[in-house]
């Protein structure tokens, strides 16, 4: 294409791209990349990070590579840093929504998040539905101020996210310190109440450096099942076996059941998009709950 596309098209002069399915391996991915030389990249978190390993372990480097820019999935400092090391450049995220467009982006500052105000209003309610506080995590409220078509009051988009503070960039829009995910990607407790699990890339990367992982998944199949879905170079040891099987319980904090099950490849959402952590059981609480969006191909 001649241009970046319709989001910047009449309003900046940009230089050509090119788009490549997300559903292609990360070999066909690499090589295209290697073949175009892009000075921008842009995709899901979980795409860079699977290419910034790959480009790590071939060597590969993108030598005209400025920044890559993620949107569409929690983006993890881990994942930044492993970027770093493969291509020598820093990551900047959007947070997003197919309803809304564009919902906050990420400020060169470090400190977070700067929201859209100027046509969204954008709150942060926690479970009583009073806004949230600087440093408070609470649910993503969003009212459209533009879209007079099918305008949206007070929508429930299904994320999650933490207020944050004043910018020192001095931008004055306020801010998300941080995107958390969306509902269904909470641990389900017996009693119905939901925690985060800490199984984001951050807390697992130690164990695909040690072990011959490729890929995991941690999908809660009951309240008292979680299953690991690996998929390994090579079969994994029983110590090693034995080793995940304590972190997973140490990172939901009760005992309960991991089952470990060798695949050949985990596959995205129809959108594309790879979830590292995933509750089953949690979509049928969300369902009744008054948000319609969540179970909606991921939206963010
Ligand atoms: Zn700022």
């Amino acid at each position: 294409m001649e241009s970046w596309g319709l989001a910047t098209k009449g309003s900046l002069l940009t230089g050509p791209s090119s788009v490549l399915n997300v559903l292609s391996t990360s070999h066909q991915q690499l090589e295209w990349l290697i073949r175009e030389q892009p000075t921008y990249l842009q995709c899901y978190p979980s795409v860079v990070r699977e290419l910034a390993l790959l480009s790590i372990r071939e060597s590969f480097s993108l030598a005209k590579l400025r920044r890559v820019l993620t949107f569409g999935e929690v983006l993890e400092d881990s994942t930044r840093e492993i970027c770093r090391v493969a291509w020598g450049v820093e990551m900047f995220d959007a947070y997003s929504a197919h309803e809304v467009g564009n919902i906050a982006g990420e400020c060169g500052s470090g400190a977070g998040y700067h929201i859209h105000a100027e046509h969204l209003l954008v709150e942060i309610l926690d479970h009583n539905g009073d806004e949230c506080r600087a440093g408070q995590v609470g649910r993503v409220v969003i009212t459209d101020l533009q879209n007079y078509a099918m305008p949206l009051i007070r929508y429930e988009i299904g994320d999650y996210a933490e207020v944050g503070g004043q910018c020192s960039c001095g931008r004055n829009l306020p801010m998300l310190r941080r995107i958390l995910g969306r509902q269904r990607n909470m641990f389900v407790l017996p009693n119905g109440e939901k925690l985060w699990p800490a199984f984001e890339a951050d807390a697992m990367s130690a164990f695909e450096k040690r072990l011959p992982i490729r890929q995991f998944q941690v999908v809660q199949k009951s309240h008292q099942l979680v299953e690991v879905r690996l998929v390994a170079d090579s079969p994994l040891s029983t110590e090693e076996e034995t080793a995940i099987r304590v972190i997973v319980t140490q990172r939901i904090g009760r005992d309960i059941e991991v089952q470990l099950l060798y695949v050949d490849s985990i596959s995205r959402s129809p959108t594309g998009k790879f979830e590292d952590f995933r509750s089953d059981i949690s979509e049928g609480v969300v369902a009744g709950s008054s948000s319609t969006a969540v179970d909606e191909p991921d939206a963010r």
